[in-house]
């Protein structure tokens, strides 16, 4: 049984710990990924530019196939007539969802945010009623928390319930509800009475509901998005949801998976871009020759499939952590869907950087590709055009990017006041050892990435350090800080996709030997050299939040002896990166 790892420990313990990366997959993991990337071949790709014009009626019966296939039921529990397989299973499929980005938003809000909050807060006569439908793609399913006045402030929402007799009554307008245009059951957020925010499950089809007309969108233009309008829209009682006042658990709580499901839905929709990208690069010459051939060009493509590499080894690392949290019994008397919900919450921190770093991954990689095609990737004439305009959203929402930040700050340092992350007694270790810096983490040269192991250490130090002094320096209340949040959140982030990247490089090399991943190895290398370039800024920037004069000048020198590091030969590793990659005609590393 895998060792369970708290959530935000990642940042507390040494170099070396067993993560769950896409080459320890099991045969039924690859099995499922075979059948999923089979589907979207054969019914998804050839029906892209269908799907691109809003053809609702052609979504409902994709939906419907997907069904068949089970796609729909991986998070359903057995018992409610699905399959109830683990997280990693649930990752690999939204990975695999793909071939056109508004299928997969479709796909993806009507398995996450349009089914969870009944799987995980319906009583047993709402899951009965509702999930066979919404597993077998009878039913489609939405979400609807965000009004014109309330976005990222989602406790801000006007809507009201007031319970008649037997019945609720409902007002108010949702806005932007993804899959709105062809949804049959709703998960409504209203405050009873005007204050106890809470959930309903509303029905198209009942009194007093309506749907507005979609909306113009820069990207995802297949993808249903409607306002969801509620006049004395009159619901039975026994459609609240959880209880009265406990909404907001279902709110925010659905998002923990949202956010670990975008951030590698994100792996999929890079690959994706990646491979048209090296195919063009191979076809397009200039100056007598394939653009594939430039040193820029291959520099861009490389440092794409590098920060992909990052961003699965991150992924996988966190589903496999909330698998290895769900296998072991709860230590509260808990229901099983309790129990998950409390893992997911438990790597809350995991999943927001996930978002943040997969959202920003997948824009990277989009704006590379676009510029690879030069010209061409402008026009409507390839694919690209389309991907770059798709990708744009994953940045705003399940949570904007800001409010993922603040929140993988805000928790890890509500952690450690709580005394569930020992970081003090981490930072009194760095403190020490930056006076006597021979206790610095190092690896002698030579040694199968002993560069990359020393930066990482000293990474995940720097972040807890730095956390420490900002706290003890700061006087304001914290929440009031954005520019300490922020900067924060950056570091931890860099910290997780380099520590994420190197785990999985270090097990590659155990298993294989390491003259066996070259390409591996040279991904780790670009990234952590990447992740410490970004720290060091950030750190310096968090630095300037809370000190001046003598002590930000000492603690700029502890910065930089911290991420001292070998200059690794950054050119040759990305030339042996894209190499590969033009070879493979696509990003096959290192599986
Ligand atoms: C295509 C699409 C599909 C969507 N699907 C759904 C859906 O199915 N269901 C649903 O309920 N909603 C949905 N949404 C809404 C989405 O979740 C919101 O757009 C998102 O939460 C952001 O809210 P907002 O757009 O009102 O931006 P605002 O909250 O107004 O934010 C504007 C800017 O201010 C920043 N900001 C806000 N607050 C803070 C703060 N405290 N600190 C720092 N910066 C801050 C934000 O990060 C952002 O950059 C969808 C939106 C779109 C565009």
């Amino acid at each position: 049984m895998a060792e369970i790892i708290p959530g935000g420990h990642f940042l507390v313990r040494p170099l070396g710990d067993r993560i769950v990366t896409p080459e320890g997959f099991s045969d039924e993991q690859r099995e499922f990924m075979k059948t999923a990337r089979d589907f979207v071949k054969k019914e998804i790709v050839p029906r892209a530019a269908a799907i691109e014009k809003k053809d609702l009626p052609l979504l409902r019966q994709l939906l419907a196939k997907a069904g068949e296939l089970g796609f729909l039921s991986v998070d359903v529990p057995e018992s409610c007539g699905g399959l109830g397989l683990d997280k990693t299973t649930s990752m690999i499929l939204a990975e695999a969802m793909n071939g056109s980005g508004s299928w997969a938003v479709t796909f993806g809000a009507h398995v996450g945010i349009g089914t969870l909050p009944i799987v995980f807060f319906g009583n047993d006569a709402q899951r009965a009623k509702y999930l066979p439908k919404l597993a077998s793609g009878e039913w489609v399913g939405a979400y609807a928390l965000t009004e014109a006045g309330a976005g990222s402030d989602a406790l801000g929402i006007r809507c009201k319930a007031e319970l008649r007799g037997d019945r609720y009554l409902l007002n108010g307008t949702k806005q932007w509800i993804t899959n709105a245009g062809m949804a049959d059951v709703f998960t409504v957020f209203a405050k009873v009475d005007g204050s106890k925010f809470s959930a309903f499950v509303v029905e198209r089809t009942d009194p007093g509901v309506s749907i507005g007309p979609e909306e113009h969108k820069l990207g995802l233009r297949g993808s249903s998005t409607c306002e969801v309008i509620l006049e004395d829209a009159e619901i039975p009682a026994d459609r609240l949801l959880g209880r009265v006042g406990r909404g907001h658990r279902i709110a925010f709580g659905i998002l923990f998976l949202g956010r670990l499901k975008l951030g590698i839905a994100a792996i999929g929709g890079a690959k994706e871009t990646l491979e048209v990208a090296i195919k063009y690069a191979k076809e397009r010459r200039q100056f007598d020759r394939a653009i594939v051939e430039f040193g820029l060009i291959r520099e861009k493509l490389a440092r794409v499939a590098s920060r992909l590499y990052a961003c699965e080894s991150m992924g996988y690392r966190t589903s496999g952590l909330i698998d290895a949290y769900v296998a072991e019994p709860p230590k509260k008397q808990r229901s099983h869907e309790e129990h998950v919900q409390s893992a997911l919450e438990e790597y809350g921190i995991e999943s927001a950087m996930l978002k943040v770093y997969g959202s920003e991954m997948l824009d990277f990689a989009v704006d590379e590709a676009l510029q690879v095609f030069g010209g061409y990737g402008y026009t409507e004439h390839f694919d690209v055009e389309r991907y770059y305009r798709d990708s744009r959203i994953n940045r705003i929402f399940e949570g904007t990017n800001e409010i993922n930040r603040l929140l993988v700050s805000g928790t890890l340092l509500r952690r450690v006041k709580k005394n569930e992350l020992p970081l003090p007694a981490l930072a009194q270790r760095v403190a020490a050892a930056l006076d006597e810096p021979q206790r610095l983490p190092s690896y002698a040269a030579g040694e199968v990435l002993g560069g990359e192991r020393q930066t990482v250490e000293r990474l995940k130090w720097l972040a807890a350090h730095l956390a420490t002094v900002a706290v003890a320096n700061n006087k304001d209340e914290l929440d009031q800080r954005q520019d300490l949040l922020g900067t924060l959140a950056d570091l931890l982030i860099d910290a997780y996709a380099a520590e994420s990247a190197l785990l999985r490089t270090m097990q590659l090399v155990a298993t294989h030997g390491a003259d066996a991943v070259p390409v591996a190895r040279a991904m780790t290398a670009v990234v952590v050299d990447e992740c410490a370039a970004a720290a060091e800024r950030q750190a310096r920037l968090l630095a300037g939040c809370v000190l001046e004069g003598a002590a930000l000048e000492r603690t700029c020198g502890q910065i930089e002896l911290l991420l001292r590091r070998p200059q690794p030969q950054l050119f040759g590793h990305l030339e042996a990166i894209a190499a590969r990659l033009a070879e493979d005609e696509g990003y096959r590393i290192p599986a």
